[in-house]
């Protein structure tokens, strides 16, 4: 059996994604910037996917700029509000402890410049309220960007409260909604969102495709240079086979999303039980205000490194948190920052569901895992320490 529990990571393209990917290699393959038909058809391609996006969050197809990705997204959005910031003397940027590398990346490089950067704690949940925001608003803040849901333990974090105070305080406000689009409800405007990421291989698209939405009046910063494309914002011959695979998965995805939430959260509680039953484990994330396909746990005495290849071994494709720290030896900086120390934070598993996994996958999970964990324990010296009372346990 093969198992596929990592769609955080990313997910299999959809057969509507490919399908409406294909024409656009072999027979739509103008450039939309051309001004013969065969360009004028990639045009027509490129406008019908933009309005699909539009729909699908509640915004003007003229708000939305196709990117490279979600990092791409998230970069131009944070270096945009920067500089409308810094033109007005703003150069105060709040967000949270736990934000996907991109933003927080992209941050340190504006802290590098003058910027003062406010990172608000997410507490043992992983979470930030509306009032914490509120209070860490000030005269020099130009930009709140906080993360819609946490990639790594699942949190589904407060964005209309935390839009509606940004928007009375007259503040930009960025959501990184990769996690979120096409799993969760979004309308940017009831939602008081004024920019947004998105990124097509969350929700069975293509890779190398996102969305940045910025509301209008709202004026990007180019990150890439070049031509007039994206309404000279986004310099670069659309990627119109990406940007219509993005559009068809999106719009699959958002016109199910009630019955995938509640098929996936279904499979996502039956993991959540049976793994909450291994000794000294515990569940990372927010338990009531969590992504349908998040199971996010920290088993003591392991490292999650070795679990993950015994379990890739026995067909089962998960991960420790991120993608992108695995390779590294440095624990998560989510689990960090929920308040997980460095011996716990390293034990950690994440399987990511989807609608495409069964309740059988669920079950030889769950018999499979805490054999694995045991067999780990038995062999680990921190384990005989805990054990021996050496060591006192955490979880
Ligand atoms: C995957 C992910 C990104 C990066 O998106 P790419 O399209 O892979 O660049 C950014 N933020 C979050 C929360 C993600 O999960």
């Amino acid at each position: 059996m093969t198992i596929y529990a990592d769609n955080a990571a990313t997910t299999r393209m959809s057969d509507t994604a490919v399908a409406a990917m294909l024409p656009c290699m072999q027979e739509f393959y103008g450039n939309a910037s051309s001004l013969h038909s065969t360009g004028q058809k990639a045009a027509e391609i490129l406008q019908a996917a933009r309005e699909t996006v539009a729909d699908c969050i509640g915004c003007l197809p003229q708000e939305i700029t196709f990117t490279s990705g979600g990092s791409e997204a998230d970069n131009q959005a944070i270096v945009s509000a920067a500089r409308i910031g810094e033109k007005k003397g703003k150069k105060h940027i709040i967000s949270t402890a736990f934000e996907h590398h991109a933003v927080l990346h992209t941050l340190e490089k504006l802290e590098k410049e003058g910027f003062d950067v406010e990172l608000l704690p997410v507490g043992s949940i992983g979470t930030v309220t509306a009032e914490q925001v509120k209070a860490a608003i000030r005269e020099d803040t130009c930009l709140v960007t906080i993360m819609y849901a946490n990639n790594e333990i699942g949190s589904i974090l407060p964005i209309p409260e935390i839009g509606k105070v940004c928007r009375e305080a007259g503040v930009l406000f960025h959501t990184d909604a990769v996690q979120a689009a096409g799993h969760l409800h979004i309308d940017v405007k009831e939602q008081n969102i004024d920019m947004l990421s998105l990124s097509g291989h969350k929700f069975h698209g293509p890779k190398g495709v996102g969305v940045l939405y910025a509301k209008r009046g709202i004026r990007l910063t180019n990150i890439i240079e070049g031509g007039a494309q994206e309404r000279g914002k986004r310099a670069g011959t659309e990627n119109i086979p990406a940007i219509a695979g993005l559009a068809a998965a999106l719009k699959e995805a958002c016109e199910h999303i009630d019955e995938n939430a509640a098929k996936v959260s279904a499979l996502r509680d039956k993991l959540i039980a049976g793994l909450s039953q291994i000794p000294h484990s515990a569940l990372n994330g927010d338990p009531v205000n969590r992504l349908p396909g998040n199971v996010n746990f920290c088993f003591e005495g392991i490292e999650g490194e070795s679990l993950l290849l015994l379990l890739d071994a026995k067909g089962i494709s998960a991960s420790s948190g991120s993608a992108c720290t695995s390779g590294s030896l440095d624990p998560s900086h989510v689990l960090l920052a929920i308040g997980r120390p460095h011996e716990v934070a390293h034990g950690s598993l994440r399987l990511s569901l989807c609608e495409e996994n069964t309740e059988e996958e669920m079950d030889y999970i769950l018999a499979e895992t805490p054999k694995i964990v045991e067999y780990l324990r038995n062999m680990s010296p921190m384990w005989k320490d805990l054990v021996s009372g050496k060591r006192t346990f955490m979880l």
